[in-house]
């Protein structure tokens, strides 16, 4: 089956054909955070979602290039820094670090670039694209100095969020002396300096002044991945009006179509409602580290709902994450304990579990994958007990786990080593200390039993996880 997903734009599921087909290399533009604040939990589902979306492309052989942006100027990370009375770079310094932080803690392959838009060579192509625009007549400089892009003249403009223009037009202009802009819904491409901006600005065609959020992604993503590009993320709310504001900026200046496939993750909810920074009801990464949670059993909680429906956000949900990746280190712990021998995996050509990548395949439905890794967890439990799985078969399985975590990247750390393990090692150290080499042998064994390697290296001992081989 190939691989298709759910396009916003067409509202159908598509069978997935990138822009180069034979290179198989994947361009992936996603928009990230506004470091005004520390990310919350909300922001993280749509990160966990383009990460799978990219790790299992990368399982099923393409190579990807992710861009995420951040958004380091915009009027929340201006009236921050003027709060906090300290530089707009130096407030937006701490939340960008924070976000690298998390991201690690949750198991978030970076991306290859992180362009910030306060870059002065984006700045510069910021106001390229919005030049050619206003000489194009689709962008328009009002009295207020602020220009803004023209929506009545891209007829394709609300083709994104399936959004019926003429409703706007026929009220739109009711209050019309009220507004510095032709349209109401036209919308600032590059913002006219203001008090309230302090010295944050540059200098354009039309005066001093700033990007308006908008194009800062699409000369970002024009600049780094090209005028067309595969795939481009999001939370469902920045369907309207930032990604569809992106398209009409991007094909007002290119006149190509700028993207092949929209997908758009619905939202981390609380009570019902949208888990955000403006309704308080919302959680960073360290409140639930605080709380005893573990980055993995965060991402596991996070990613187990298929991106397009919406997730409740409960602890109930938290504690299922626990206990659903208790199972899995179990599991492996006795796959591990039954693999033992000396057969060399890659030797072994087994077709086995193919149902979780091939559920992956279709939109990525992580639910039914997951759903295929505990019934294959439950049958291969069952077959341990009955002494019917042979040390072949654990190690074929264990193989196969190797590589749906390079999608699900959820196995435990190292450092979360039992305590069983860490015991065993102090004793092979002191053993080692006296020059007993035959305790410490024995330790070495027994460390193999439990399904860990130990290696002496010049700074001591280093154990890892058997996998198998
Ligand atoms: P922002 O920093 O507000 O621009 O949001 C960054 C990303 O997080 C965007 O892709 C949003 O669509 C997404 N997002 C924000 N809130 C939520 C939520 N409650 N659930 C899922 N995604 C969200
Ligand atoms: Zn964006």
């Amino acid at each position: 089956m190939p691989l298709r997903f759910f396009n916003t734009y067409s509202r159908q599921l598509e069978d997935f054909e990138p822009r180069d087909p034979a290179e198989r290399k994947i361009g992936i533009y996603t928009c990230g955070p506004t470091v005004y604040s520390r990310a919350h939990i909300g922001n993280f589902r749509a990160y966990i979602f383009e990460d799978l979306l990219q790790r299992h492309l990368e399982l099923r052989g393409y190579k990807v290039h992710r861009v995420m942006n951040i958004t380091d100027v915009d009027d929340k990370t201006i009236r921050g820094a003027r709060e906090a009375g300290i530089p707009l770079t130096k407030f937006t310094a701490q939340f960008k670090e924070a976000f690298f932080e998390d991201i690690e803690i949750l198991r978030i392959k970076r991306a290859d670039e992180f362009p910030a838009a306060t870059d002065q060579r984006h700045i510069v192509r910021m106001i390229e694209m919005i030049a050619t625009l206003v000489s194009r007549s689709l962008a328009y400089q009002a009295d207020d100095k602020s220009v803004y892009f023209r929506i009545n003249k891209f007829p394709d403009y609300g083709k994104l969020a399936h959004f019926d223009l003429t409703h706007l037009q026929s009220t739109g202009r009711v209050k019309h002396d009220e507004y510095d802009k032709e349209h109401i819904g036209d919308f600032a491409l590059w913002k006219a300096w203001d008090e309230e901006d302090g010295d944050v600005g540059w200098e354009s065609p039309w005066g001093r002044g700033r990007p308006g959020w908008h194009i800062e992604c699409s000369a970002m993503a024009t600049a780094l991945l090209g005028e067309q590009i595969d795939i481009h993320c999001g939370g469902v709310d920045n369907i309207f009006p930032h990604h569809e504001a992106e398209i009409a900026q991007t094909e007002g200046v290119t006149g190509k179509k700028f993207v092949r496939y929209w997908l758009h993750c619905a939202h981390l909810l609380v009570d019902g409602q949208k888990m955000s920074k403006s309704l308080g009801n919302f959680y960073t990464l360290p409140n639930l580290l605080e709380k005893g949670y573990t980055g993995r059993e965060i991402r596991y909680a996070l990613m187990r709902v298929h991106y397009c429906a919406p997730l409740n956000f409960t602890w109930d949900g938290m504690e299922e994450a626990r206990q659903a990746l208790a199972r899995i280190d179990e599991w492996l712990a006795r796959l591990r304990e039954t693999a033992g021998g000396k057969i060399d995996l890659r030797k072994l050509d087994l077709q086995i579990g193919e149902q979780f990548e091939e559920a992956l395949d279709d939109d990525l439905n992580i639910s039914a994958a997951l759903g295929f890794l505990f019934e294959t967890i439950r049958a291969t439990n069952r077959a341990i007990d009955d002494g019917a799985l042979d040390s072949a078969a654990a190690r074929a399985w264990l193989n196969w786990w190797e590589e749906i975590n390079t999608v699900l990247a959820m196995e435990a750390d190292e450092a979360a080593r039992p305590e069983e393990i860490n015991a065993m090692m102090d004793a092979r150290a002191a053993a080692r200390l006296a020059k007993d080499w035959r305790r410490s042998d024995q330790l070495r064994d027994e460390l193999k039993a439990h399904g860990w390697e130990v290696r002496d290296t010049k700074d001591g001992q280093k154990v890892t996880r058997r996998t198998g081989s």
